[in-house]
């Protein structure tokens, strides 16, 4: 049996997974595979938007010089989104138009079919046009060579849109990292293949982290679920280090004689940065770095592998693709009543949020066992409790990690 070397502070080792990331390659992403990832530079209009003088409306193309109500037009041809008319617009003429059609030369306002007769060979007139009513002209949106979004901006829709508009088929970005994703333990059998024999349970981890970690924007795949057989366990980390910007494996790191993840990694040339968080749920943490490879060995138990991703593993994935949440929302938070913490070590507790006047109160979502996964479904966020023995008065405002962000706005 080993023990902790060196336990760490929470702080202490969010920093150093902080510090030893950095940002992944920058990359070109098709305009379908770019939401979530933040551009790698400037992008810059390419041409005027929209390129060319068009409709706003449907309706007629005509000169305001002519306009009087009652005066009847002649429509001498039409101008549909995508097939400029061929003829321009002389005196007491129009060309019927559409919503994107080019405005024909000689117009210099579209009237709106609701302020005629109607459709049809000739028309009344029946409101005055202003010049320039109804009509988009080239490079109102953006005018080619300005910067129309930032290195660093989030690509969202409306980004995926403006780029579009201006020909990128493609953008700019630093890439997904790639996630391995190993959970070890004997007892281990894949949800929905067989029933579970005596001893064992399913592995639930490995499906959260390869959610979790898609949620934070990067690529991840599942091993498969390694026994904690020496060699079976340094095969599996072998070829997850094969591909994997990150490797992040559950179970196997604690001071038990079955805890071989990190004896394994290190066997493999991983050099450590730290074992041992003075934190709850998650103190078995381990953290090192092989050349460009980030690897997490993330303890068992289902609670403290999720916290303990949503913590470490998480900002670590936001960095390398140079996204700026890197951490949960923080807020104050404060319970109705006394809380100790008789932990010794900074206890992140799941708590349910609920808006009040003094501002948010926090409420334990029950037992707080490692291994209690619905209480994880339940917890809006983690109520950070230090280990001070005489424990925080019943008001007293501490920091909370919010983990569903949606509740602040509901
Ligand atoms: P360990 O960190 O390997 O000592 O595991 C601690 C606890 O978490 C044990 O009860 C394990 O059975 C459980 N556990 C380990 N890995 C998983 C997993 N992938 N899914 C669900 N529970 C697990
Ligand atoms: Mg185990």
């Amino acid at each position: 049996m080993q023990l902790f070397e060196k336990l760490i502070e929470y702080p202490e080792a969010e920093r150093l997974v902080l510090e030893s990331t950095a940002l992944l390659p920058m990359e070109e992403a098709s305009l379908d595979e770019a939401l979530g990832l933040a551009l790698a530079r400037d992008l810059t209009a390419t041409t005027d938007s929209p390129p060319f003088d068009n409709s706003a409306v449907d309706g007629y193309a005509v000169r305001t010089q002519d306009a009087a109500v009652g005066r009847v037009f002649r429509v001498v041809d039409e101008a549909p989104a995508g097939r400029p008319a061929r003829k321009s617009v002389g005196e007491g003429e129009a060309i019927k138009i559409f919503t994107g059609g080019v405005i024909p030369d000689g117009a210099d306002a579209v009237v709106m079919v609701e302020n005629t007769s109607g459709w049809g060979e000739t028309f009344e007139l029946k409101k005055v046009p202003a010049p320039g009513i109804n009509l988009r002209a080239a490079g109102e949106d953006t005018r080619r060579g300005d910067i129309i979004l930032r290195a660093g901006t989030e690509v969202g829709s409306p980004e995926i849109a403006l780029a579009a508009t201006q020909a990128y088929g493609a953008l700019p970005i630093y890439r997904r990292p790639k996630v391995v994703v190993l959970s070890t333990g004997t007892e281990l059998v894949e949800p929905g293949t067989r029933d579970l024999a005596p001893g064992e349970i399913f592995d639930s981890n490995s499906y959260a982290i390869v959610a979790a970690a898609r949620e934070a924007g990067a690529e991840a795949r599942r091993l498969y679920a390694a026994s904690d057989d020496a060699d079976t366990l340094r095969s599996a980390i072998e070829e997850a280090l094969e591909t994997a910007d990150v490797v992040v494996t559950s179970g196997g790191v604690s001071v038990g004689e079955k805890d071989l993840v990190k004896s394994t990694m290190l066997d493999l040339g991983v050099e450590q940065v730290f074992w041992g968080v003075k934190f709850k749920p998650g103190k078995p943490l381990f953290y090192g770095t092989r050349g460009e490879t980030r690897l997490f060995g993330l303890p068992g138990n289902p609670v403290s592998a999720m916290v303990c991703f949503d913590l470490f593993v998480r900002p670590a994935l936001m960095r390398m693709m140079g996204r700026k949440d890197k951490s949960r929302p923080r807020i104050p938070v404060y319970f109705e009543r006394e809380i100790a913490n008789k932990f010794g070590r900074l206890h992140a507790m799941r708590v349910s949020l609920k808006r009040t006047e003094k501002g948010w109160l926090a409420e334990s979502v029950g037992a707080q066992g490692s291994g209690l996964v619905s209480s994880l479904t339940k917890a809006d966020a983690l109520a950070l409790i230090g280990p001070a023995s005489d424990g925080i008065p019943p008001g007293e405002l501490i920091e909370g990690i919010v983990l569903r962000q949606e509740k602040l706005v509901s």
